[in-house]
This record gives C-alpha cells, sequence and structure tokens, in this order.
C-alpha cells in the first residue's frame, strides 16, 4: 500500500483511458463488444470524465479492438459505436478528446498494448503532452505494462479484475495506484472538483 498513498497525480494534465473494464464492462473471456448493446456502460464513468473535463485535463482513450481484425465488427461499425459512446457522455457534460483504436491482432503491428504505437500517436497529435504529465488508467496487465514502458504514472482498476491470476498480481505491483473505478480515482486523486493541474509548475 506504501506507493498507493505516495502516488501523486496533481500534474497530470492528460488522463489515457481504456475503454473494456475502465468505460465499459468487459465482455467475459474471450469475447467482444461487437454491438451497442454489448456496451454496458461502468456506474460513475460520465460524472468521473466530466469532472476531468471540467478540470482542463485531456480525456483520450487507447483500446484493442481485436475484434475488428477477426471480422467481428467492420471499423465503421467500431466508429459507430463510439459516436454512441460520445453521446451517451454528451448527455451527461462529458467529452472524450480522442479515441485510439489499435485494430489489429496479437503479432501484426506496434499499436496493440502492451506495445506503445497509440500512446506515441497521441503524443504527436497533443502537442504539450508527454509521459511525465500523463498517466494510464487500465484494468489489465497490458495497459499497465505500456504506460510503464513508456515512463507514464499508472493506474489499476480493480473493481472487475480476476484478482487471483498472476497477471492481476503483476499489474497490481507495476501500478502506482489502485482503485476500484475511474470515479474512485477521480475522487481519491483529483479531489471531488479534480483539482485543476497547475500551469507552469515547477
Ligand atoms: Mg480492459
Ligand atoms: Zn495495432
Amino acid at each position: 500500500m506504501s506507493n498507493n498513498q505516495a502516488a501523486d497525480f496533481s500534474n497530470i494534465e492528460y488522463v489515457f483511458l481504456d475503454r473494456d473494464g475502465v468505460l465499459n464492462r468487459n465482455p467475459c473471456d474471450g469475447r467482444f463488444v461487437t454491438c451497442w448493446k454489448e456496451f454496458q456502460g461502468l456506474p460513475g464513468v460520465e460524472e468521473a470524465i466530466a469532472v476531468l473535463n471540467r478540470s482542463r485535463r485531456k480525456v483520450i482513450v487507447v483500446t484493442n479492438q481485436r475484434a475488428v481484425a477477426l471480422g467481428l465488427l467492420s471499423p465503421e461499425e467500431l466508429d459507430q459505436l463510439h459516436d454512441r459512446l460520445r453521446e451517451r457522455l454528451a448527455a451527461k457534460g462529458a467529452h472524450l478528446d480522442a479515441i485510439y483504436v489499435c485494430p489489429h491482432d496479437v503479432g501484426e503491428c506496434n499499436c496493440r498494448k502492451p506495445l506503445t504505437g497509440l500512446f506515441e500517436q497521441a503524443f504527436i497529435d497533443f502537442p504539450g503532452s508527454q509521459p511525465s504529465n500523463s498517466v494510464m488508467i487500465g484494468d489489465s496487465l497490458r495497459d499497465i505494462e505500456a504506460g510503464t514502458r513508456l515512463g507514464m504514472r499508472t493506474v489499476l482498476i480493480t473493481g472487475f479484475l480476476d484478482a487471483g491470476t498472476p497477471d492481476a498480481h503483476r499489474a497490481a505491483r507495476l501500478a502506482q495506484a489502485r482503485v476500484l473505478s475511474l470515479l474512485d480515482f477521480v475522487q481519491r486523486y483529483l479531489g471531488s472538483e479534480g483539482q485543476s493541474f497547475e500551469h507552469g509548475g515547477a
């Protein structure tokens, strides 16, 4: 717990989020979210993102969607699903600044987490963003490994994780903080109003 208490996220300006298991319920083992009715939003997500938006942090989704490579949904269908997600968030005054998708199968690219291509693209697209002012929040070892490789701070969402697996133990050790949900992170580490980050500090 000691590194959990020591973690400081107050100067974070860019919040990278995994999708499945962070914004929506993880599908059961080996299954995928292939349409909107399978996209089951998790509690508190809209509220948490709205707080991040109001604190002027950028909120960026980085998601592996191997289902595209497997032909379970087309890139267009995935875009439509993300349009619905954006509509749901907008209804609660929340928005995502970007969504980066790896649609590839394992071993085909440099962007499938735990590889870092999606993050590297975001660091190009958002001038001023860099590992030192960014955090990666995810629910799996590959999220935490990707962030760690880049030198980002990382947060593991444990609310829906099978805590007994070796990967879960490894992820919990690697991450700077462990929380139950995205809202739990925002409330515990950024305060209820998200505490605007300090411009030009240090
Ligand atoms: Mg996930
Ligand atoms: Zn990829």
